[in-house]
Parts: structure tokens; sequence; C-alpha cells
């Protein structure tokens, strides 16, 4: 406004954020309902259909009160994230990213209501800590090369137990081998009264370091489980706590962030035991079928039966409940797409030379420190009304990404003139793959709604098909001013997609 009285011409382009999850909610629930398994029902068409027309429902209300409030805003040439200019640059950015091998899909460990079927957020977690009473149990690995041995471990959630491919221990702590009712058995020497109590009939036969025991290899207790060469062996971690449990952990990467972790630098499998509705897999013979909550007291029953289990009590702890309809929330890798934003983190922080920041304390502070702990972006959403991933995929796992509407249509199989690139539409569009020639799909899922957002200085004038001058003119803005919590939000995402 400063700059406008002063006499320069300032654009002042209103924009309206459109897509995402706060608007998948309110939709669900003016409809009653609350599950991904209901907004199938009513079907995608229809359901982004009302999230669309719910966003411009409060447009007048906006614009009246921009007008009252004496907001300089054009509201006339106002952008929409969710019109087909908008995502196109948004895809045109995001093949420039892939062009760069900035786009990759991981497994990544979420906290994951399996009745909602979707992972939750850190803040949506916290919303839901409960007291709860668990089993506490500790298992017996026999040694595979070793008679008559085995390594206590220690669980809390013993359905995870199917799908285990490793002990951790702790590699610089003392570990012991103790007789223990005609039976070897190796633990942690700190825990050695609490696991045995103190008059127990123990003798120790072994002290050594804990790394001594790496590499050890263990008969696994079940056998669904495809291994590799590393597969049920000890290894070591420095995540292994010696002050309670029995100081070896048991790994299974699909179900904890340290598992996951810990599986991608031993090299081992992942194995996913369970499908999205928290329920074992057919394969998991015993248990086909079951969730697995009911499915614990079936383990611990079938381990006992074949001298597996060494003891078990119930602990009291808290644990996270959905907020929205209190099932109990698992900790459950799920394939997601990321951009690699910690290989660039040296430009970013170049990037965040050029900004002038009020207050200055910001630079280096909040917004600094915010990008020297860099980690890649989590880009994918498992839902509906947002920007679809434009990467399509057969069976041979050949990827591509698409650019732009043009290109789509250049390489689909059939594409109507009109196509709105909002899902179940663009999910209807075969690629015929250039290498195998077999059909290319769509993936599933759509992109966070903050990378809409960090898009706005391109897509706002559909660039790079349009406004080339416009926006050369324009970028980079001038002045932005927003609230602090922005720093770690919109100002992220500007400054990483420009970089
Ligand atoms: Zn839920
Ligand atoms: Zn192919």
């Amino acid at each position: 406004r400063y700059k406008t009285m002063k006499g320069y011409y300032v654009p002042r382009k209103a924009g309206w954020d459109t897509h995402g999850l706060p608007v998948e909610l309110e939709m669900e629930k003016e409809l009653n309902i609350n599950s991904k398994k209901e907004i199938e029902e009513i079907g995608i068409e229809k359901f982004n259909k009302l999230c669309g027309q719910s966003v411009m429902r409060y447009e007048e209300e906006w614009k009246k009160l921009t007008e009252r409030i004496g907001f300089w805003l054009d509201m006339d040439n106002a952008y929409f994230t969710f019109k087909n200019d908008y995502i196109e640059t948004v895809w045109w950015i995001l093949k420039t990213i892939w062009d760069k091998n900035l786009l990759y899909q991981d497994y990544k460990i979420v906290p994951y209501c399996p009745r909602c079927g979707t992972a939750l957020s850190s803040h949506e977690v916290a919303l839901g800590y409960r007291e709860v009473e668990d089993y506490s149990v500790i298992v017996k690995f026999p040694h595979a090369e070793k008679k008559n041995t085995y390594f206590l471990v220690w669980t809390t959630t013993p359905w995870t137990l199917i799908s285990n491919v490793a002990g951790a221990v702790n590699k610089d702590a003392d570990y012991v081998e103790v007789e223990y009712k005609g039976e070897n058995l190796i633990l942690v020497k700190n825990l050695l009264a609490e696991v045995f109590g103190e008059n127990a009939d123990c003798r120790v036969i072994g002290n050594f370091k804990g790394k001594s025991l790496v590499s050890s290899h263990y008969r696994p207790l079940y056998d669904y489980v495809d291994g590799n060469s590393n597969a049920f062996s000890i290894i070591g971690g420095d995540f292994v706590s010696t002050e309670e449990g029995t100081g070896i952990v048991h790994i299974a990467p699909a179900f904890g962030e340290d598992d996951m972790n810990a599986g991608k630098e031993n090299d081992l499998p992942v194995v996913q035991m369970v499908d999205e509705e928290g329920k074992f897999k057919e394969r998991v013979e015993k248990f086909s079928r079951m969730p697995i909550e009911e499915a614990n007291p079936e383990i611990i029953k079938d381990l006992k039966e074949r001298g597996l289990l060494f003891s078990i009590k119930k602990v009291k702890h808290s644990y996270p409940f959905c907020w929205r309809c209190e099932s109990r929330l698992i900790y459950y890798a799920r394939k997601s797409w990321y951009i690699k934003t910690s290989r660039i983190k040296d430009d970013l922080l170049k990037s965040n030379e050029e900004v002038n920041w009020y207050p200055q304390h910001i630079k280096y502070g909040r917004f600094g420190n915010w990008l020297e702990n860099n980690v890649d972006w989590a880009l994918t959403r498992e839902r509906y009304w947002g920007t679809p991933l434009p990467v399509w995929v057969d069976d041979n796992g050949h990827k591509i990404c698409i650019g732009s509407v043009a290109q789509l249509r250049k390489m689909a199989v059939d594409m109507p003139r009109d196509l709105d690139l909002h899902r179940p539409y663009v999910d209807n569009i075969i690629i015929k793959c250039k290498k195998c020639g077999k059909d290319m799909r769509r993936v599933p899922e759509v992109i966070d709604v903050w990378f809409d957002s960090g898009s706005m200085p391109y897509a706002q004038y559909h660039y790079p098909f349009e406004n080339v001058e416009l926006f050369e003119d324009n970028f980079p803005a001038d002045f932005i001013g927003e609230a602090i919590d922005q720093t770690r939000g919109w100002f992220y995402t500007l400054l990483a997609i420009s970089t």
C-alpha cells in the first residue's frame, strides 16, 4: 500500500488455497461419514465435486470482509489452486524436480489409523493419547549355532513378532549368558535381577560385550517372512536401552522408526505382514485375517505352547488413539513420495542469504535452524481432494512423470477434450509404456497442499505455459508479509520450490 501510494504499480492479486484434508474433513462432517471407505462408496467424483463447491461457498463473505477492512486486493483476478491451469503449473514444477532426480518413493513409518485408512499428522496424534494396559512379554529366540541357547527378547507388541527380521543389542553394554532351568539364556547384565528376580536360581556362565553378539544368527519364531542373508541375526543399535526389557530389542522394520532405520543400515528386508485394515495377511496362516489386537493373546499362547515364551506380564503405558474414530493407532510402514530437499540444503541456505528478514533474528534463528535440520519433504497424501501426483507406473515398475496437459494428451491412449485434472478423471487416463508396451496408470496419491501454496509465484500466472514475461518481471516477490508460524509453512515451501 505504501508503494502504491508513492505512485508505483503494485499488482495485488488475491489467491485461494482450496485443496487438502481440512476441506475433506469438513465435507465428511457434512455428509456424516468418517472413513475413506465411505468416501469411496459415495464415489470420488461426487465427493470431490462437493469439496470443490464447499471452498467457494465463502467467497462472497471474504469479498465483503476484504472490502470492509480496507484490504487492497484484486479479488476479480484471483488465482484458485484447484483450477486446471494452476495444477498444470504444479505438474510442471514436479516434473522439473523429477528430471533432477529429486523425487523418489520410499518407505516411511507413519502413525496410521487402520479404520480410517490414513496416516495422521503429529498434531493429530497428540490429540489422542490414553492410558492402556498391554502385554509385556519376553520371548526366546533360539540361537542358530549353539544348541539349547536362546536370546531373551522383550516386546510390548507381540503381533509385530510375526514380522521380526533381527534382534538389536547395545554394542558397548555388558551382556551375560546364564544357565537357568537347563537352558542357556543371553541378555544384558544389568537387567539380570529384574528379569529373573533377586533370588532366582540362575548361574552366569559367560560375560561379554554386546558387540561380540553382532552377526550371530537365530532361528526365526515364524517362517512367514522371506529373509535375506542378513535376516534373523543380531545387529548393533545405539537406540537399544539397557534400562528396561532384556537389552535385546526385536526389530520389525515395517513397524517402528528405529526398526526402519536399523533395517536400512543393515540391509534387512522390510516385511509387511499386516494389511491396510490392521489385519494379518493371508500368508500368515496361523493368524490369517485376524485383527492384530485380537491376535496378541493367540500369538502368546502359540509361543507358550512351543516353549518360546519366557515371561509375560501386563504393563500400563500411554498410547495414541485416533482422535476421529477412537481406534488404536499403529506405527506402520507406508510407501510414499518424497522430495530430496536434504540434497539441496546448501542451496537452500544460500537462498536464505538473499532474503531480508524482519525481524532479523528469524533469518538464522527460527528459519535458519529449520533449514539446517532439513529433512526430505514428505510430498504425498493418500487422499482425494488435492493436486494429483502426475506419476504413471506399470507392472514392470517403469515410471514416468507428466509435466503438462499437452504431454499427457500426446501420450494418453484416450483423453477427453476437457479433462478435469482432479481425481477420479485423471486416474482414468492410461499411457502406453514406451519401454515395454504395458499400460501405465497414475499412482493413487495426491500431494501436500503446502506444495500448492509454495508454487504460487509460478502457478498464479500459469507459468511457463503463459505469461512468461509477466512472471519474470515479478519474480521473486519484493515483499511478503505473514505470521510467524509460516516460517516453517509457506515461507519454507516458497523458498524450497524456487530453490
Ligand atoms: Zn480413525
Ligand atoms: Zn513398462
